[in-house]
């Protein structure tokens, strides 16, 4: 099935192609004047879209699903493409919760993504300056995932709009960014080929700033390994002699990794957590796992972590007399990113420009930014206090990183021409992966942002169905700039499954407790409304 998935689609893009190559797509042409007003019409159709965007932030806020599980959210999220005409195609490499929805016929493919994964025991109401659970323990949008899809789509749909008014050729792909907490899900879609004939890439994250950037972004790639120790209980008092402990073997490779760090780069990270250490105390553990993510900056050097990484499990096992097997569970190159398209973007951007912030908005940022101690500056020695007002200039390839977060879209940027847009819908200076960064994502300050990176995505759109030469630039950037002297190399062997049963067990737990907040728009103007939050609250009664 995996194999024929792909192989379907190739068959179906390149007869559509050829098919309206011939009708439309050489004849198209289109000058300036027309791609100003396709523009303007296009920024007012978007402006219309206020509404439903907000109403789908807090939709997928209130869903709050983990990387594997985002059940309720891929069904929420098809129905809305596939009403609005899409043709989907769902469990993508036979990950359940993906799908690649489509529209549209002809060149040029335009395909456009967004993570839509949250974070453990993020759980947080929005609008309130200090920590209250939706649901205690639960988790929650840690991260801000919950609203960029509202971006992507609600762009998607005003720029499909005019292309059946005005009858211009081109599709548009819409997929999900599944489990990127996890690096789970886009170096499998590169794996089984669903890029393969796609011109160009516009993924969209959410950020305190309004940006697209260029080139290397200073990112770390990654790959993220769990390690499997088998050993032998016993009588943990009555004949521990006859145990081997799989717990020994996991404490040992933390030691060994831990003896290790002295001797790798300085721009490595590497995190391990132990996911199994055994059942209880007077039981000689004969299971246990330890998970680590390895990340640093280039290729050879995650390859070589990982090697270390291989060794050091095996040294353990020995060590212990127990047996060791490794699985890899998630994976991401460094992050490079299109110069031709970020270009494009970038002058969208200013043309939207930063959100209007209200006086509410802004309590609720210092609030938030006092209650997680923020620094006072940020890496580029920008002030934080408050809400970003201003863009700044385009970025291009920073000239050193001591290295940092990953993201799977990494893989993706390696394969076809991507930019990324950040768009400002959350509050500067917070921690990430933390309750603290959901309390934005529910709120006006997110809806705003997200409406301009709709605005500022659609208007890229436009520039790309309209302007051939964009497309060409960023072609030329990938092949003669990017790829000139490094080549994608995958972590994942033909054979390594999506490990989707992560996080099910959590889900389970905590979904009966959270469906009863799930947001219902039909009764309530917004979430906060739903909650019973005066926005903002900034002391807890
Ligand atoms: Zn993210």
């Amino acid at each position: 099935m995996r194999k024929l998935a792909p192989f379907y689609r190739w068959v179906c893009l390149s007869a559509c192609t050829v098919f309206t190559t011939a009708l439309y797509a050489q004849t198209k042409t289109y000058d300036s004047a027309t791609i100003a007003s396709l523009k303007k019409e296009v920024f007012s159709l978007v402006a219309t879209k206020e509404k439903p965007i907000q109403e789908m932030i807090d939709m997928i806020f209130s869903f709050g699903e983990l990387g594997f599980q985002e059940v309720e959210t891929s069904r929420y999220l098809t129905e809305v493409l596939s009403k609005n005409g899409f043709a989907i195609e769902k469990g993508i490499s036979r990950i359940p919760t993906a799908w690649f929805a489509t529209w549209g016929s002809g060149s040029p493919v335009i395909a456009l993504g967004s993570d839509i994964d949250c974070i453990p025991k993020a759980s947080q109401k929005p609008g309130v300056a200090f920590k209250d659970p939706i649901v205690e323990g639960a988790p929650g949008h840690g991260e801000g995932h919950n609203s960029g899809q509202s971006v992507i789509i609600f762009a998607a749909l005003a720029v499909k709009e005019l292309m059946q008014k005005y009858h211009m050729p081109g599709t548009i792909i819409i997929w999900p960014g599944v489990a990127e907490e996890l690096l789970g899900s886009k170096a499998w879609y590169i794996r089984d080929g669903y890029f393969k004939n796609i011109d160009a890439c516009i993924f969209t994250h959410v950020s305190s700033e309004f940006a697209a950037n260029y080139g290397d972004n200073g990112f770390n790639g990654l790959v993220s390994v769990k390690f499997s120790f088998e050993g032998d209980a016993a009588h943990a008092a009555g004949a521990p002699w006859r145990g081997k402990s799989a717990l020994d073997a996991v404490e040992l490779m933390d030691v060994g990794w831990n003896f290790k760090r002295e001797h790798l780069k300085p721009t490595q990270r590497s995190h391990y957590v132990i996911t199994d250490g055994g059942d209880q105390p007077n039981v000689v553990p004969s299971k246990a796992c330890v998970w680590y993510y390895f990340r640093e900056r280039n290729y050879e050097d995650i390859k070589s972590m990982y090697d270390a990484g291989i060794h050091m499990a095996q040294g353990a096992a020995l060590m212990t007399d127990t047996k060791m097997s490794y699985q890899l569970l998630g994976t991401a190159w460094p992050g490079h990113f299109n110069k031709a398209l970020a270009e494009a973007f970038y002058a969208n951007i200013k043309t939207v420009g930063m959100p209007q912030w209200s006086a509410e908005d802004n309590q609720l940022a210092v609030g938030v930014q006092k209650l997680l101690d923020a620094p006072k500056k940020d890496f580029y020695g920008r002030d934080i206090n408050g809400l970003r007002t201003t863009i700044d200039s385009i970025r291009g390839s920073v000239p050193f990183s001591w290295g940092g977060g990953s993201d799977d879209i990494a893989d993706i940027s390696w394969n076809v021409p991507t930019v990324v847009l950040g768009y400002p819908a959350n509050i500067p200076g917070t921690k990430g992966h933390h309750w603290g960064d959901a309390i934005a994502m529910a709120t006006p300050i997110a809806h705003k942002g997200s409406l301009a990176g709709a605005k500022a995505t659609a208007l890229t759109l436009i520039d790309l169905f309209t302007k051939p030469q964009v497309l060409a630039d960023a072609k030329n950037y990938f092949k003669n700039v990017q790829t000139k002297d490094v080549h994608y190399i995958p972590f994942l062997s033909a054979g390594d499954p999506p490990p989707t049963y992560l996080n099910k067990e959590t889900m389970d737990k905590y979904r009966p407790q959270m469906q009863k907040f799930y947001y219902n728009p039909a009764k309530y103007k917004t979430y906060l409304e739903q909650l019973g939050i005066t926005y903002p609250t900034l002391v807890k009664k």
